[in-house]
């Protein structure tokens, strides 16, 4: 049979996603259940694949179904499409099975010839609207079908609105329509060399065309690039009966939200043009009005809406986001799918829809990406400051959260600009979809038009950057690159900042706070459930009390790494310098001393506080880990102040001495040399002394009913003798601190896995550890041989754009390799002892893909930074959401 390459509306469902995209997959199911759709037929996504595969040739069949489809809708709607008497009118768009704002190719009014524009200026009893549906065909076909740059045709519109003195498109008389005609006529013969097509079959082959090859046009390809879209789907052909909002003032076109798309609240939420076809509403050429106005204007129209709106949220159980076009008071719908949102208004719409029983729970946290919550604790501008600061401009608070950068006035010159390492805010007098990469490469995103639903404010929201659009105070002098608002000038570089939640404007820059954690109800009962469904542990690297109080309040139930080096930065590393300096001098009573009086106090008093925070939680506590040089300066800052202080006639032998001490120490590859439990071995009295402070803490804290769980971990085990050869010295201290104490208390000793030999020999290694815990950073460090210190700056990067690797392994656990060598070890491990406790604690346990990773290896826990345990609590619900095979989300 042949291949059937046209679905009507009526054979389509949502559920046909991949084959009629998502805009005909959804004007079918609409279709279907009743709702008033402008009739029309889908050519499908394998048609688009076909077509490129065939070196931009129509697949057999695919012409004369689509001709055969054309008749049919014809017989139904009592005009044909190509009677230039009677004109049957179309819409042609693109609609792809996952949306993507960056490819918006539609052409309207598909049909329209020099004698069918008399037929419909006769037929409707308005020339003005007839002349201006044929004006929008040939400059919607020439930019998207003829390549001709938008510009050309803007100048005219402009030109025709001075010479009849009227501010905005629906004032322009037909006349002046007709002269438009023309001159957009010849603009086309001018810039392509050839005729606009009178033939309307032709119009609609070149359309069709002009959308499939929209699917590799850059912007496309941009985008997926960008989202992680892949490049194999194609887009699909909506062709449609055409509806008129730019017949009259009882007639237009919106877009609209079911609920508010950045706060989440329950309230009707969109735009409206009089007088429109949709393309004006969502280019921000014209300034729209709040949709509510339809209540009072048409409200019979807004009544049907309102009842659709709630028809669609039950049928989708999902926010909807839907275009309209009413025609004389009528109401049609154009298209609905699931409304993008703000991290916060995901979020508030997850909670009520469960509270509201059109969603599960389990529904709820997958609704919401992990990466969106981190948007939830990013910073906003301090709001004192912002109440002392001059609000240089106004606009629309198109998406929420501050940004601070220099303007920039064009996507390249921001995109450009950011790869320099520069925050940007990209300044526009509107954004188009060939903005979208000056947009990827911003901070935030300011636009002088354009409604909250015009194409920079969707885009904005959906990247989670802020946004304040149609921003009318800024006056943009595209030629000076600078703009004005009242008196001051803003040139290119200057500085502002953005808020994107209250729509204000800065001059200069404002400083933000982190948003608080309590203060989000919604976001904690998400986790909430979250935490009903995972699996795995979410535990926090934390270094201090403060640290591991916070890693609690965002719901971590352990410390997995407490990376006790950091204790000895800031004041304290003299008196670890001057330790340092009595061993290597050989006054090894002098070293001990500082280790017993200076140095022991010090992390007792850490520990104990990290105890306390984390009552009746485990507290993981690795003992020293980087090599000893690391708390010296370096070598040649030294070599230049003994030179400085020579010439200066001072003093130097203490400063030799250091260099000395310096020079003894340096080794070629540090970190592949004297650290982790080697520095233990070669100097035990720095780890007695840690378990002792440890042990310390733990047992005076335990004597006022703290519930202390400590675990001592011992970091870069590459051999089971090196456990042999430190783990017993360092129980018996604490069992001698347990004694002096007289309390007893629980406790393990375990080590990191981060070595690939002890990966490779983790039977042997948990014959003496407790627990493991993959230090990721330095197990993908030598598992590819790769310094973590120099990779991203020299190559990594480079390797990750050519696709050689493809992503970097130090973000996302490499599965295959470094996964495997975890792999080897969770087996052999458990295999040894069953009770083993397995964690991560590398940068990765705050990384969804690796949490989903380390969910499937059946690890214990991750561990990562505090202000990551949100995000890690809920992927790692995902990760247990999608072992179970949640059902398909609808939109
Ligand atoms: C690791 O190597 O993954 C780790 C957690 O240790 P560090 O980053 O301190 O070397
Ligand atoms: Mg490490």
């Amino acid at each position: 049979m042949a291949t059937k390459w046209v679905y009507t509306f009526e054979e389509g469902n949502a559920g046909m996603k991949n084959l009629l995209g998502g805009k005909g997959a959804n004007l079918s199911e609409m279709t279907s259940i009743g709702l008033p759709v402008p009739p029309g037929f889908i050519i499908t996504t394998e048609a688009c694949l076909a077509y490129l595969a065939e070196g931009e040739q129509f697949p057999e069949g695919l012409w004369e179904q689509t001709v055969e489809n054309m008749k049919k809708l014809g017989e139904k709607m009592g005009r044909q499409f190509g009677d230039s008497n009677d004109p049957l009118l179309m819409s042609v768009r693109s609609g792809a099975r996952i949306s993507m704002p960056g490819m918006m190719d539609t052409i309207l009014n598909l049909g329209l010839n020099d004698q069918a524009v008399e037929a419909l200026a006769e037929r409707s009893g308005d020339p003005r609207f007839a002349w201006d549906a044929y004006r929008r065909l040939i400059q919607m076909f020439g930019g998207v079908v003829m390549n001709v740059r938008g510009e050309r045709f803007e100048e005219l519109i402009t030109r025709i609105r001075n010479e009849q003195g009227v501010k905005t498109d629906p004032e322009v008389s037909a006349e002046g329509w007709k002269q438009v005609v023309g001159w957009f006529k010849n603009v086309v013969r001018e810039e392509t060399g050839q005729e606009f097509p009178q033939d309307a079959w032709e119009q609609l082959r070149l359309a069709v065309e002009a959308v499939f090859k929209s699917w590799n046009g850059k912007r496309a390809i941009d985008y997926r690039n960008a989202t992680g879209i892949p490049h194999d789907l194609g887009t699909a052909v909506n062709v449609q009966t055409m509806v008129f909002g730019n017949v009259g003032w009882d007639s237009g076109s919106g877009v609209a939200f079911t609920r508010n798309p950045s706060t989440g609240e329950d309230d009707f939420f969109g735009e409206y043009l009089f007088n429109a076809q949709g393309e004006d509403v969502v280019s921000g050429a014209r300034t729209p009005i709040e949709v509510h106005h339809l209540k009072e204007d048409l409200p019979e129209a807004w009544d049907t809406l309102q009842e659709i709106a709630e028809t669609l949220e039950k049928h989708y159980r999902e926010m909807q986001d839907i275009e309209f076009t009413i025609e004389n008071k009528k109401l049609w719908m154009l298209q609905t799918r699931s409304g993008k949102r703000t991290a916060a208004a995901a979020v508030k719409i997850a909670v009520d829809m469960v509270n509201e029983g059109l969603i599960s729970k389990e529904e709820a946290v997958e609704r919401i990406e992990p990466g969106q919550i981190d948007q939830l604790l990013h910073p906003h501008f301090d709001i004192e400051a912002m109440e002392a600061a001059n609000v240089l401009a106004k606009g629309l608070n198109a998406s929420p959260g501050a940004a601070v950068g220099r303007v920039y006035f064009t996507a390249d010159t921001a995109e450009e600009m950011a790869k320099a390492g520069q925050s940007v805010i990209l300044v526009r007098p509107e954004t188009t979809p060939d903005d979208v990469h000056g947009m990827l490469a911003a901070r935030g995103i300011l636009t002088q038009h354009g409604g909250a639903t015009s194409h920079a404010a969707v885009v904005a929201r959906q990247l989670g950057k802020p946004c304040v659009a149609g921003c009318e105070d800024i006056h943009i002098d595209m030629n000076r690159l600078q703009f004005m608002v009242d008196g001051t000038v803003v040139k290119e570089g200057d500085v502002i900042s953005l808020d994107g939640a209250s729509g204000r404007v800065y001059l200069g820059e404002l400083p933000t706070v982190a948003p608080t954690f309590d203060e989000q109800p919604d976001l904690q009962q998400i986790l909430e459930w979250a935490d009903e469904i995972r699996r795995l542990g979410v535990w926090a690297n934390a270094d201090d009390p403060e640290q591991a109080t916070r890693a609690r309040n965002y719901g971590a139930t352990g410390i997995g790494l407490c990376r006790t080096e950091h204790m000895f930065m800031g004041e304290r590393t003299e008196k670890f310098q001057r330790g340092i300096l009595a061993k290597q001098a050989g006054n090894e009573e002098e070293a001990q001393r500082v280790l017993d009086e200076e140095l022991l106090p010090l992390q007792r008093e850490d520990f104990y506080g990290i105890f306390k925070a984390m009552d009746g939680l485990p507290v993981i506590i690795r003992l020293l880990d980087p090599p000893l040089h690391e708390f010296l300066p370096p070598r040649e800052e030294l070599i230049a102040e003994v030179a400085a202080a020579r010439a200066r006639g001072e003093d130097v032998s203490e400063a030799e001495k250091l260099l000395s001490t310096v020079e003894d120490m340096a080794e070629f590859n540090p970190m592949l040399g004297l650290r982790g439990c080697r520095l233990g071995i070669m100097m035990p009295e720095l780890n007695t002394m840690q378990v002792r402070a440890i042990f310390e803490a733990a047992c005076d804290a335990a004597l006022e009913g703290v519930d202390v769980h400590p675990e001592v971990m011992i970091p870069l085990t590459s051999h089971i003798n090196e456990l042999k050869e430190i783990q017993p010295l360092l129980e018996s201290v604490a069992q001698q601190v347990m004694a002096e104490k007289n309390i007893e208390i629980k406790y393990k000793f375990g080590t990191m896995i981060e070595i690939p030999r002890a990966a490779l020999t983790a039977g042997e290694i948990a014959s003496m550890a407790e627990f493991f815990s993959f230090g990721t950073n330095d197990l993908t460090q030598m598992a590819f041989g790769i310094s973590r210190d120099d990779a991203e700056r020299k190559f990594l990067l480079s390797y990750v754009e050519k696709g050689i690797l493809p992503v970097n392994p130090f973000q996302t656990i490499d599965p295959i390799g470094v996964g495997r060598l975890m792999e080897v070890a969770v087996q052999e491990g458990r295999a040894v002892r069953s009770d083993l406790e397995i964690g991560i604690c590398g940068e990765h346990g705050g990384d969804p893909a690796s949490i989903e990773f380390c969910h499937q290896l059946g690890l214990n826990y991750v561990s990562c930074s505090p202000y990551r345990v949100p995000v890690a609590r809920l992927a790692a619900a995902h990760a247990a959401l999608n072992e179970k095979g949640m059902p398909e989300r609808p939109d």
